[in-house]
C-alpha cells in the first residue's frame, strides 16, 4: 500500500515562500493498493494536482480512470478540488464518491448544489466522466482488494473518518476531529478507526494554547493526536490538517514537540505531512 499526500492543509489553502516545505493545498491523499482501483481521501484543493499527475498516465494506457473518493464531510477544504480534477473530463471515467448526508440533505443534493452556477461555471452532471454518489454512515464495505470502515467522528458538522485495510496493512484517516475538552477521552468511533493501524493520518491543527482559545472549532491538538496514536497502538503517526496560520518554521517546531511528548518514542514514526510526501506502508517485519 502506498500513500501520496497531495494536500495537507486545513481550513483554507495558502501559498507563499513561508509554506514551501509543507505546502498550502487542502486535504487530499491518494491511497494505492496492490491491485485495486485508487482510493482518494477527500477532495480538497490538492485534488487538482492529483488529477494533473494521473491524467497523462491514464491517457498513455488508454484507460479512463476508475477511482473511489472517500469524503469525510462537506466543508470547502475537503471539496473544492473536485471540479478541478481533470480525469473527470475524460469520457468513460468513473469516480465513485462516498460520503455522509448532512441531516435531511442528501449527499447528491449537497454536491450538486455546490458544483453549479453561480458557484462554479458548470454542473457536476456536465463532466464527461461518470460521478456516482454513495451515502455512507457507520458501516463497513469492501472494494476489489480492500475493506473500508467508516465511523462518525466528533467535528462541527456530520463527519466521518475512514479506515482502509488491504494486503495485511491498514491506514486510518481522521483529518477533522474535535478533541474533547479534557483531551483525554477517545470516542468509540475513533477507537474503531484507529485501533492497531499501521498509519494514522490525524488532525493536528493546534497547540495547547491555540486550542484553549478555539476549543469548539472542531479540531485537535498535536498532543491529542499523539495521545490517540499511543492509546490505539498505532505504528506510525502523520500529523495532518495544518493550520493556515502555521508557516514551515512553526510546523517543524510542532513536529519536534510531538516527538518529545513522553511515550511518543513508542511510535515508529511521527511526521508532519508534507505536500508531495509518499509513504510505502508495508507489513511489520
Ligand atoms: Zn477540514
Ligand atoms: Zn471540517
Amino acid at each position: 500500500m502506498r500513500l501520496t499526500f497531495y494536500g495537507v492543509r486545513g481550513s483554507c489553502p495558502c501559498s507563499g515562500p513561508s509554506y514551501a516545505t509543507f505546502g498550502g493545498a487542502t486535504s487530499c491523499v491518494l491511497l494505492e493498493t496492490d491491485t485495486g482501483t485508487p482510493i482518494i481521501f477527500d477532495a480538497g484543493t490538492g485534488m487538482r494536482a492529483l488529477g494533473t499527475d494521473l491524467q497523462p498516465r491514464l491517457h498513455e494506457r488508454g484507460i479512463p480512470l476508475h477511482a473511489r473518493v472517500l469524503l469525510t464531510h462537506l466543508h470547502y477544504d475537503h471539496l473544492l478540488g473536485l471540479p478541478f480534477f481533470s480525469p473527470l473530463e475524460d469520457p468513460g471515467a468513473v469516480v465513485e464518491i462516498y460520503g455522509p448526508r448532512q441531516g435531511e440533505t442528501s449527499l447528491a443534493d449537497l454536491i450538486n448544489g455546490a458544483v453549479t452556477p453561480p458557484f462554479f461555471p458548470v454542473q457536476m452532471t456536465e463532466f464527461a466522466g461518470d460521478v456516482r454518489l454513495v451515502e455512507v454512515a457507520d458501516e463497513d464495505f469492501a472494494t476489489e482488494d480492500a475493506t473500508v470502515t467508516s465511523r462518525w467522528v466528533p467535528h462541527t458538522d456530520p463527519t466521518l473518518g475512514y479506515r482502509v485495510e488491504s494486503g495485511g496493512v491498514s491506514v486510518a484517516y481522521v483529518p477533522d476531529h474535535q478533541a474533547p475538552l479534557d483531551r483525554l477521552t477517545i470516542s468509540d468511533g475513533v477507537r474503531d478507526l484507529c485501533q492497531g493501524v499501521d498509519v494514522l493520518i490525524h488532525d493536528a491543527q493546534y497547540d495547547d494554547e491555540e486550542f484553549a482559545r478555539r476549543s469548539d472549532w472542531g479540531h485537535s491538538t498535536v498532543a491529542y493526536a499523539v495521545r490517540v496514536a499511543l492509546e490505539a497502538g498505532v505504528r506510525q503517526l502523520v500529523l495532518f490538517h495544518h493550520d493556515p496560520a502555521h508557516d514551515d518554521e512553526r510546523i517543524l517546531a510542532l513536529e519536534e514537540a510531538a516527538r518529545q511528548i513522553p511515550g511518543a518514542d513508542g511510535l515508529e514514526l511521527i511526521v508532519a505531512a508534507r505536500e508531495g510526501m509518499t509513504l510505502d506502508v508495508g507489513a511489520m517485519t
